[in-house]
């Protein structure tokens, strides 16, 4: 099919999203943006070239949503008419969508799933490239980590030399793709005080991408984040631009960084819980300084933002308060069973594992969890398990010395929720983990009975 003109290929993209919403079908974040690229092929290239500030791209498999909102928050503070995506349409079709509103925007802020990062790079030709992380995710959508390092590898290698890629130095895989580049902005973790001394054995990145030694860490955050080195050929984790000197956290209720960054220090009081946090506040801070935004303006917008859909979102129901943790992935689950192991109160949790596409289908990565550490802190006080693979799960803690006695396997989201209210009643504090679709359903129980949680306050 011969390219349709820009005008008419986009005027033709944005109805077919009307008409699929009037219709009830949904899709209006997508169907445009698909509709569009078929129509003509060069569109979003042409769209993203229309954006007089240029473009931001941030990806990485664990915080992309909420360090995309922190820095959308940072630019709001500076007045800047900002085009972005929303959380979940993340592929190359949302981001075309989203550009078909760009008229007049001065700049175009994307979260972009990792698989789709090096398609958008060519495409978009962006002003800054925000590389975070790469965990163990949903190998069954994406094939080996492998694969996803060395198609970024090649498309940092094609980017323009002016633009900036911010990365995390202390991801050993990221650092050594986003080294080459010869623009950067560097962030890592310095507080010796949160680290760890030896890999979780969920860590997925232990080898030099060099000679393929094994790596030597200084220090360990989260799974193969650290101050890593290698002892044969001599490649290690630079000094970090923007570095997080102090980290307080604060369980569930936030956490204080430090942070020296090239433009003198700043001090940020967050409300997102978790080391996983300070590190997307990182890489927030450096993509906000790449974009010449003056800390002073954005450090107090940062610490207003609440967790990203999902993210520690917390229900009052009765007289238990319920905290919702995504756990869709081993480094994402041991972070959460480390936050909640800050608290001090028995634990009491409800766990559904859904295994479909959105999931992932490959359900194996629970065997990668670190479970054992909730049993072996004795505070473990009762579980239920539920979902689609609820049996896995239920087998995965029956291997981890769970008395299988005080487990419950239910079968709806909505009596798990019961099951587990009735065991936490007592205590005032149940943990919900779900998964992606998981979380939808647990939203949608929770709306049926009446319960409004925080999640939506963005949109
Ligand atoms: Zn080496």
């Amino acid at each position: 099919m011969p390219s349709l003109p820009q005008g008419l290929a986009a005027r033709a993209a944005r109805g077919a999203g009307r008409l699929s919403q009037k219709l009830g079908r949904g899709g209006g974040t997508t169907i445009p943006g698909l509709l569009l690229s078929r129509l003509r092929p060069e569109a979003t290239a042409e769209m993203a070239r229309s954006v007089s500030g240029g473009v931001i791209l941030i990806s990485g498999t664990n915080g992309k949503t909420t360090t995309a909102r922190l820095v959308r928050a940072a630019l709001d503070t500076n007045g800047a008419r900002v085009v972005a995506n929303t959380a979940g349409s993340n592929l190359e079709r949302g981001v075309a969508t989203a550009l078909l509103d760009a008229d007049g925007a001065e700049i175009a802020l994307f979260e972009v799933d990792e698989a789709a990062l090096p398609g958008l790079m060519a495409q978009t030709e962006p002003r800054v490239v925000t590389l975070m992380n790469l965990f163990r995710d949903q190998l069954d959508r994406y094939g080996e980590l492998e694969h996803l390092v060395d198609r970024w590898r090649g498309a940092v290698a094609e980017l323009d030399p002016a633009a900036t890629v911010i990365y995390n130095a202390d991801d050993p895989a990221v650092a050594e793709i986003a080294a080459r580049h010869p623009n950067t902005v560097s962030y890592g973790i310095e507080d010796p005080r949160v680290g760890r001394d030896r890999l979780p054995h969920a860590a997925d990145t232990t080898e030099c991408r060099h000679c393929g030694a094994s790596l030597h860490y200084e220090m360990v955050t989260i799974a193969h984040l650290g101050r890593w080195s290698c002892s044969e050929c001599g490649l290690a984790r630079s000094q970090p631009d923007v570095q997080a000197t102090r980290v307080e956290l604060h369980g569930l209720d936030g956490q204080r960084l430090s942070i020296a960054t090239p433009r003198g220090p700043i001090e940020l009081s967050l409300r997102l819980p978790g080391m996983h946090n300070s590190y997307n506040a990182l890489a927030a801070t450096a993509t906000s300084i790449a974009l010449d935004l003056a800390p002073e303006a954005f450090g107090p917008a940062l610490a207003k933002r609440e967790a990203a859909f999902g993210r520690a979102e917390r229900t009052q129901i009765g007289n238990v308060r319920v905290t919702t943790l995504l756990a869709k992935n081993p480094a994402g689950a041991n972070e959460n069973i480390r936050t909640m192991l800050l608290e001090d109160h028995p634990l009491h949790l409800l766990v559904l594992l859904n295994d479909r596409t959105a999931d992932g289908q490959d359900v194996s990565w629970i065997w990668d969890v670190d479970y054992e550490l909730l049993l072996d802190s004795g505070r473990l006080a009762s579980l239920t398990v539920g979902g689609d693979r609820g049996y896995d799960m239920a087998l995965r803690f029956r291997y981890a010395g769970f008395d299988p006695q005080r487990l419950s396997v239910v079968p709806s989201v909505s009596a798990g929720l019961n099951t587990a209210l009735g065991a936490s009643e007592t205590d005032g504090h149940l943990y919900v983990l779900p998964t992606y679709t998981a979380l939808l359903e647990f939203q949608a129980v929770l709306a049926e009975r009446g319960l409004v949680p925080a999640f939506w306050e963005d949109e």
